[in-house]
C-alpha cells in the first residue's frame, strides 16, 4: 500500500567535506528503499544544513542539490553550533513535511532505525527517540561521563531520555510546538520531552565516525552539558537557600557550644562573640542569596517566555 508520509531528514554539517559524499549516498539509498517499501512519499527530502563551514561543505551540498532533487541545502551565515543549526533546519522545513528526523552528518547513529521511527510515527507517535542500546564504541571515559551526566540531569529535574542524543523523529505538530520555545540557550534534548506529546523509542547501536573528526571538542561538550542544567533547572539556586538554612541550624549548635565553653572558662576573650557572629551571619547571607535567587529564578523563567501550554487536541463532537 502506498503511504504518503512526507519525511524530511535534517543533518547539521560543520566542516564535513570528508563525510558528505558517503553520507549522501547512504541516505539516498535508504530513501529509495523506504519509498520502494511504500513507507514514505516520493516527495521526501534529505536536508543538509551548513553551519558556517570553512571547508568545501557548502559547495558539496549545493552540487548535490543541483544533481538530485531529493537533496536540499540550508546555509547558515555563520557557525551557530550544532543545536541551533539543527533547529534552523527543522524550522526551515517544518511546514513542508509530515515528520522530520534529525541526525548527525557523520551517520554515527544507525540510519536503519529511521524506517522504524517512521512506522512508529504512522502508528500515531509525535516524537520517536533514537536511544543507544550499548556504548561499545565509546571510550570508558565518555561512557562514564555521559551516563553519569544523564543521571545528574535527572536529579536536577531536567527531563531527558536516558542515552538519547539528538537523533529523533518529530511530527509536524511537535515541530510547531518546538517553534514556541524561543530560548537562545538551546538544549533540544530537554525541550523535546517537555513538549509532552505521545512518544516512543527505537534502539540502535552507535558506530564510530567513518571519516573526519569530531566537531565537538571537550569545550563545546562541557558548554552543552552546562546548558542542560542551567537552561532547565533552578535547583542549584534552591540548594544555596537550603544550605543557608542548614548553616543557620548549625549556628545554633555552634552558639550553644561556644556559650558552654565560655562559661566553663575554657575560651579566651572575644572568641565566643566572634564564633556566634561568623556562623550566624554566614547562614543569614546564604539564606538571603537563596531568597534573591528565587526571584532571579522566576525572572529567568519569564525571560525564556516558554509556551505556557501546548494543546494536543481540540475535539469538536
Ligand atoms: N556540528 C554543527 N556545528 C558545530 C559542531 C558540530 O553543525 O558547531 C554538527 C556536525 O557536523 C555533526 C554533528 O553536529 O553533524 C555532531 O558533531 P560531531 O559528530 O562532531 O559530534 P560527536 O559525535 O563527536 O559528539
Ligand atoms: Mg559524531
Amino acid at each position: 500500500m502506498m503511504k504518503d508520509t512526507k519525511l524530511f531528514v535534517v543533518m547539521p554539517c560543520y566542516n564535513e567535506e570528508e563525510v558528505l559524499g558517503e553520507t549522501s549516498s547512504r541516505m539516498r539509498e535508504l530513501f529509495a528503499k523506504m519509498e520502494g517499501d511504500g513507507l514514505i512519499s516520493p516527495d521526501s527530502k534529505i536536508v543538509m544544513v551548513d553551519d558556517g563551514s570553512r571547508d568545501k561543505t557548502w559547495s558539496i551540498i549545493s552540487g548535490l542539490c543541483d544533481s538530485d532533487g531529493i537533496f536540499r541545502g540550508v546555509k547558515l551565515a555563520h557557525n551557530s553550533g550544532h543545536q541551533r543549526a539543527l533547529l534552523a533546519g527543522l524550522m526551515t522545513v517544518k511546514d513542508e513535511c509530515d515528520c522530520a528526523v534529525s541526525i548527525d552528518a557523520d551517520l554515527q547513529d544507525d540510519i536503519n532505525a529511521i524506517p522504524e521511527m517512521v512506522k512508529k510515527f504512522d502508528d500515531g507517535c509525535d516524537v520517536v527517540y533514537g536511544v543507544r542500546s550499548k556504548r561499545k564504541t565509546d571510550t570508558f571515559f565518555k561512557r562514564f561521563t555521559a551516563e553519569g551526566y544523564y543521571k545528574f540531569l535527572a536529579s536536577m529535574d531536567t527531563e531527558v531520555v536516558f542515552n538519547h542524543a539528538d537523533y529523533r523523529l518529530m511530527s509536524q505538530r511537535a515541530l510547531n510546538a518546538l517553534a514556541e520555545y524561543k530560548e537562545a540557550n538551546l538544549f533540544l534534548r530537554g525541550i523535546v520531552p517537555a513538549i509532552g506529546f505521545k512518544s516512543d523509542s527505537v534502539y540502535y547501536e552507535r558506530a564510530e565516525r567513518f571519516a573526519g573528526e569530531s566537531k565537538y571538542p571537550l569545550k563545546k561538550m562541557l558548554a552543552l552539558a552546562f546548558d542542560g542544567i542551567t537552561s532547565f533547572s533552578i535547583k542549584p539556586i534552591r540548594i544555596v537557600g537550603w544550605l543557608g538554612l542548614l548553616v543557620c541550624a548549625a549556628a545554633i549548635i555552634a552558639a550553644i557550644y561556644t556559650l558552654i565553653s565560655k562559661f566553663i572558662g575554657s575560651s579566651s576573650g572575644g572568641w565566643a562573640s566572634l564564633m556566634c557572629s561568623i556562623w550566624f551571619l554566614g547562614g543569614v547571607q546564604l539564606v538571603s542569596i537563596g531568597v534573591i535567587g528565587e526571584y532571579i529564578g522566576k525572572t529567568y523563567r519569564e525571560t525564556k517566555a516558554r509556551p505556557r501550554f501546548i494543546v494536543e487536541e481540540y475535539k469538536k463532537k
